[in-house]
């Protein structure tokens, strides 16, 4: 299992060795969530070159992009232009088509991307201008430089709020609002970015129409930063160990579970070759059954 290493708080520190700073990790969110949800997941992505040959492209990934796309280039639009009407020919022309069983699922999964959309977009005053849109936040702590693209941060009574568009077949509660160690890091970098409180994150889920929300504290942003920071040590330690010499397989363990059906490599792991794969476009499949 990955090392569990002293947590620190986020407040900048620097991790001496002989007088001399260590390297801060650089990191996006997903980077620190592969590593969590599996090392050696972690390892085939950024560690291993040439990295292995990941598996074909998954329809939700094609779905979840277009519809992220067409919002963004809906905000991109003059104000008096940002209409539903503007809608089908955004998302036509970004849409991905990678992964669908054929051309009738694919169909019917841009049919209902629509749906979302126009019923999202109706619900949204295009004379408000967000603080950002696919806006890429940075900052630094002691152990970690940190960079990700918010879906939209938006501006509420002087306060920053991160938006996060969800596509997935299940709808979300605040715990997963609370949770998400991807929404906390955003809100600690979008508040140094933007210098105003940053606390409230929210995740959009398109598909059910709802918003699950956490207002964080300054106390539980560190948290999170912690937490991350902790992940960030125990990468270090295990790509140091590599690099002096030590088993790959043991520095980066399996973590076989429900996510290697799901996962790019399976059939490089010995650990996901025994699971059953998923089809590219299972994840896709309940929009046929809605109709
Ligand atoms: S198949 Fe499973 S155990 Fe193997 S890398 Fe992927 S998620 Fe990890």
């Amino acid at each position: 299992m990955p090392r569990t290493s002293q947590r620190s708080a986020a407040v900048p520190e620097q991790l001496g060795f002989a007088g001399m700073p260590e390297r801060l990790f650089v990191c996006t969110p997903s980077k620190l969530g592969a590593y969590a949800d599996c090392p050696r997941r972690y390892r085939y992505t950024y560690v291993d070159r040439p990295s292995p040959q990941k598996g074909p492209p998954w329809a939700h990934n094609s779905l979840g992009a277009s519809v992220h796309t067409a919002l963004k280039n809906w905000y991109a639009l003059p104000a008096a232009r940002r209409s539903t009407d503007a809608l089908p020919t955004l998302l036509k022309a970004t849409w991905v088509r990678e992964g669908y069983r054929d051309v009738d699922q694919e169909r019917i999964a841009y049919r209902k991307a629509l749906e979302w959309l126009e019923t999202y977009v109706a619900g949204l005053d295009p004379q408000e201008e967000p603080l950002g849109v696919e806006r890429v936040v940075a900052t630094k702590t002691g152990v970690l430089a940190f960079n990700g693209r918010a879906d939209r941060i938006d501006s509420r009574a002087g306060e920053a709020v991160i938006v996060d568009y969800k596509t997935g077949r299940s709808g979300l509660d605040a715990d997963d609002a609370r949770g998400s160690q991807a929404l906390a890091l955003y809100a600690y970098a979008a508040q140094r970015v933007f210098r105003r409180p940053c606390r409230r994150v929210e995740l959009h889920h398109l598909p059910s129409g709802t918003v699950a929300a956490h207002q964080h504290t300054e106390e539980s942003l560190a948290r999170q930063i912690g937490r991350a920071e902790d992940t960030a040590r125990d990468i270090m330690a295990a790509e140091k160990a590599v690099a002096a010499g030590a088993d790959p397989d043991a520095e980066f363990p399996a973590n076989p579970g429900t996510l290697c059906g799901w996962c790019d490599f399976r059939r490089t792991c010995p650990a996901g070759a025994e699971v059953q794969g998923k089809e590219p476009w299972s994840a896709v499949e309940h929009l046929e059954r809605a109709g």
